[in-house]
């Protein structure tokens, strides 16, 4: 069956050139002209991928991703218009799963629809994950700490879920990085320190004591001791 596909845009003529090229590719596309639309859409019907515009009327982009997320964990693409790093970080902490600056040439969009394509369809197939008292459901995107639910923003959670699959392996920053965060992040590395931290204050606090272990000059690890 065909992928299906959602472009929430308010720009007609240029939702219209993507919906055909989409379409010539063999998805399945729906449109939406304005965040209301895009949310009542998702909330009835089940896709494959969100394409989302940040600059959108009435409900802008940010706004329209946050409730999508209240929703459901489709994996969503954000358009954006300015290549301003506000935004994409912005996108990114709220649930984006990736963002393309306009304008971008179709085969780029195509790519980066692929892959958000196949991790969505890792991330529904795969199996729970537990190290010791910390439980990681992918597909339900939930997190437990001795049995107790742990609230995580996405990037937490993905975080949290790449070394979890990697249990008992010492994780590099760079490989953090490039996993966690995508090929084309361009921010500071130490991003990865700070997201460790808020993981732990999250975790360490419920479970009084340290799952995410430093290896230091190495990177981290989630070793899995009762
Ligand atoms: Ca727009």
């Amino acid at each position: 069956m065909a992928q299906r596909i959602l472009i929430i845009e308010d720009e007609a003529k240029f939702a219209r050139f993507v919906e055909m090229e989409l379409t010539y590719e063999g998805y399945t596309v729906a449109k939406a002209l304005d965040g209301r639309e895009g949310l009542d859409l998702v909330a009835a019907h089940d896709y494959d991928l969100v394409l989302l515009d940040v600059m959108l009327p009435g409900l802008n982009g940010m706004e329209v991703l946050r409730r999508i997320r209240r929703i459901s964990a489709v994996p969503i693409i954000m358009l954006t218009a300015r290549d301003s790093v506000m935004d994409k970080v912005a996108g990114l902490d709220n649930g984006a799963d990736d963002y393309i600056t306009k304008p971008f040439a179709i085969e780029e969009l195509l790519a980066r629809i692929r892959t958000a394509l196949r991790k969505g369809a890792a991330g529904r197939s795969s199996d729970t994950l537990q190290a010791g008292p910390l439980v990681l459901q992918p597909a339900r995107r939930q997190v437990t700490a001795g049995g107790q639910a742990v609230d995580l923003t996405k990037r937490e959670f993905d975080l949290l879920q790449f070394l979890m699959e990697h249990k008992g392996q010492v994780i590099t920053r760079d490989v953090l990085l490039e996993q966690v965060w995508g090929f084309d992040f361009d921010g500071e590395t130490n991003v990865v320190d700070v997201y460790i931290r808020f993981l732990r204050a999250k975790i360490d606090e419920v479970l009084g004591k340290k799952v995410i272990a430093t290896v230091r000059g190495v990177g981290y690890v989630i070793r899995d001791e009762g």
